[in-house]
């Protein structure tokens, strides 16, 4: 059986296809540049395939890469293909599952599009490009928010007029709630239980941390959108929301251009002035540039600040989990943050920290919390979600 993932966004569209009988990713790839011009790239079987072709929609990019699919004799027939798995940034109340796509479910996507403009309404254009390139295959929806439902009220309300929550849902929604849990059955294969405490920490050019209880979503660092919680690449994170006013004046911006900022050129990138990619900043840092030395030991502290918080939220913890582009490739980082826990009994044995991309114990075994990095999946996880349902429909 193969299940195709989706990642869809405004001009572009990243697929995983996976043979759910070992799992293995047969090819992927990504269309880019939809509504511009247009080009893509298709990996298989150790090659790469790249072409530009006009790709005027999702409708096209959809059309082309099944086309090549056969064309590259990846499936023989799209008959192979049994089920398309979309990521949906934005689920809000409405959804704290995976479910299969019906008109019901695309009404209710359709009504909280609003909450997640640059995201949901393009998620929603692959959905319906698939439904009509592949009419008889069933389309699920996994949200990024679905997995953080679990939360409590007190948890999820910010402390601002209770109206706010109950006309406009403004509330903590989180985000990366694929790869969290992802991590959390990760982490229960491996320590062959369900009942722990882990603090989930995805460290990408997004990032979040999320606290975890016996494989339920406690709290989470992302707050009413992916812009809350720890420093990131190019995202500020928690700040005080009174700067906005004199930087607008100041700036003579508005407010979303100044959303913006805080979006794409704060975080590592603004406070650096070098680079959002924390190669480039590891490299400054190395070399005993002030800045990049300023900004890691922020970068660092935030992402202690949450883990402590989360620490004595769980009233302690078994594992800590580092996963994503930062979380699974840096040594430094994950050395860094964990010789600020020392104070909770966290110790990493270097040698075993010195590895990039690869499932990992990297605590020492006297270190009272596990250590743990493991490489997400989400792909992985869009496709068992869809498997499973398609099987139970
Ligand atoms: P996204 O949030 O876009 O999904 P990823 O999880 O792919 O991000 O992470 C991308 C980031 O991972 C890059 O911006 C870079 O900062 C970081 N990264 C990738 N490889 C390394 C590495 N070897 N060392 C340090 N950081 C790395």
């Amino acid at each position: 059986m193969k299940i195709i993932s989706i990642n869809a966004g405004s001009s572009s569209l990243k697929f995983s296809l996976i043979n759910m009988e070992n799992e293995n990713v047969i090819a992927n790839g990504v269309f880019e540049r939809i509504g511009i011009d247009g080009k893509y790239t298709i990996k298989f079987n150790g090659q790469k395939y790249e072409k530009e072709e006009q790709l005027n929609n999702h409708n096209d990019a959809v059309n082309i890469l099944l086309k090549e699919l056969i064309n590259l004799k990846i499936v023989n027939t799209l008959d192979e293909i049994e089920g398309v798995g979309h990521r949906v940034v934005q689920g809000k109340d409405i959804f704290d599952k995976t479910v299969i796509v019906d008109d019901e479910v695309m009404k209710k996507l359709d009504s909280i599009k609003h909450f997640a403009p640059l995201h949901n309404p393009a998620n929603m254009l692959g959905i319906e490009a698939f439904k009509k390139a592949l009419p008889n295959v069933p389309n699920t929806v996994v949200f990024d928010t679905a997995f953080h439902q679990t939360m409590n009220k007190e948890t999820y309300l910010y402390a601002v007029p209770y109206e706010w929550y109950e006309k406009y849902g403004i509330r903590k929604y989180g985000a990366h709630g694929t790869s969290h849990r992802y991590i959390t059955e990760t982490t229960a294969q491996i320590l062959n239980t369900d009942k722990f405490k882990l603090i989930s920490c995805h460290i990408g050019n997004g990032a979040s941390i999320t606290a975890i209880k016996d494989e339920k979503c406690i709290d989470t660092s992302m707050g009413f959108t992916p812009l809350a919680g720890v420093m990131m690449g190019t995202r500020s994170g928690d700040i005080d929301p009174s700067l906005l006013p004199p930087v607008m004046e100041n700036e003579n911006k508005n407010i979303d251009e100044i959303i913006n900022d805080l979006n794409k050129k704060s975080g590592v990138l603004g406070l650096s002035g070098i680079s959002s990619d924390m190669r480039d900043l590891e490299t400054a840092y190395n070399e005993g540039n002030e800045r990049a030395i300023l900004t890691m030991n922020k970068y660092v502290r935030r992402i202690t600040d949450y883990i402590a918080q989360y620490y004595v939220l769980l009233n302690g913890a078994d594992v800590i989990a580092f996963t994503a582009g930062v979380g699974e490739n840096s040594p430094l980082i994950r050395k860094l943050v964990c010789d600020n826990l020392a104070c909770l009994g966290v110790k990493i044995d270097e040698e075993k920290n010195n590895i990039r991309g690869k499932q990992a114990l990297i605590s020492t075994p006297d270190s009272k919390i596990k250590v743990y990095v493991i490489p997400t999946d989400e792909e992985l996880m869009i496709a068992r979600d869809t498997l499973s349902l398609i099987k139970n429909a």
